[in-house]
Formats: structure tokens, C-alpha cells, sequence
């Protein structure tokens, strides 16, 4: 955390400013494996892509999500933490599904922008589950839309106790 700060203040601030923060966390700990590596899988539940763009953004050289042991993986069965994007529309619910049972536990489920928390500006719409949550069991929630990169990297730091 603190190397990020120093970065931030050599650099600048390049991205908007904040007012969201981690609104809630599993009361479980990680385990103390989790603390050092964090290994994520990122899924898009019917996004605009804003979210997938900013989570993309935490791999730039300001953020760089890989010096703090945080890495995306392209199998459930190598998560720690799913991350979900988007309101939960209804042609994904089931690979959603698919995806949250074939994780390993202990798992985390994240939902990432204001979509993914409560259905965003896709609440009302036919298809749309109206948040992930209603659908999986969220135990983080990073609100904005969409969420700044340092928002969505501060509340990664924060669950590896790394903040
Ligand atoms: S929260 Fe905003 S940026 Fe993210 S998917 Fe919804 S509309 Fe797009």
C-alpha cells in the first residue's frame, strides 16, 4: 500500500477522485496463503465493459496489480475470488453459476460497480438480475461507475490485509 501512495505521489493523480470505498467484507479471515498471493477470475455478467475497462487499468505501471501477489487466472478451479462485472443478465446466470461452483473453497465473490451491486443503470431491464448478488453470494462489494482502478486496487489490498 504504502509503495502505492509513494507512486501515486510521484506521479500524480490520474484518475478521478474518490468517494467509494469498500462497502463490506466477509467476516471470515483469508487465509494467511491468500495474504501474500490473490488469484482472481474475472467474469463479465452483462457489463457496458466500463467496470472491465478499469479492472483492466490495475495492470498499467501505476497500479501493477502483479508487484502485490494479485493476478487474474483463466480458471475458476485456480480462484480465490471471483470477480463480477455487470447486472447479472440472463443468458449468463448459469455460466455465473458454473463458474462460482467449480472455484475451490475458500471463495470470494466481488461485485464490481454499481451493476454488480444493485443492477446500476440496467435496473428495471427484462433480462437483468438486478445485481449478482441476487443471484451469487457477494461478500465484497466496490461501488462506482464505474469504480476507479485506485478504488478497485485499494479494496484488493484491503482483503489481503495488505492496507
Ligand atoms: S457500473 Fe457503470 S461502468 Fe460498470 S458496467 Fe454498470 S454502467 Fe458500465
Amino acid at each position: 500500500m504504502l509503495s502505492l501512495l509513494l507512486r501515486k505521489l510521484k506521479m500524480g493523480r490520474l484518475t478521478e477522485k474518490d468517494g467509494n470505498l469498500l462497502s463490506s467484507q466477509k467476516s471470515s479471515k483469508l487465509p494467511s496463503s491468500f495474504t501474500k498471493s490473490l488469484q482472481i477470475r474475472h467474469l463479465d455478467c452483462g457489463s457496458c465493459n466500463g467496470c472491465d475497462w478499469e479492472l483492466t487499468a490495475i495492470g498499467n505501471s501505476l497500479y501493477d496489480h502483479q508487484h502485490f501477489g494479485i493476478d487474474f487466472v483463466a480458471s475458476p478451479r485456480h480462484a480465490d475470488l471471483l470477480m463480477c462485472t455487470g447486472p447479472g443478465s440472463t443468458q449468463l446466470l448459469y455460466a455465473a453459476h458454473e463458474t462460482y461452483e467449480a472455484m475451490p473453497k475458500p471463495k470470494w465473490v466481488v461485485a464490481v460497480g454499481d451493476c454488480a451491486i444493485n443492477g446500476g443503470v440496467f435496473k428495471g431491464a427484462y433480462a437483468s438480475a438486478e445485481g449478482i448478488g441476487n443471484v451469487l453470494p457477494v461478500d465484497i462489494k466496490i461501488p462506482g461507475c464505474p469504480p476507479s482502478p485506485d478504488n478497485i486496487m485499494k479494496a484488493l489490498l484491503e482483503v489481503m490485509g495488505k492496507s
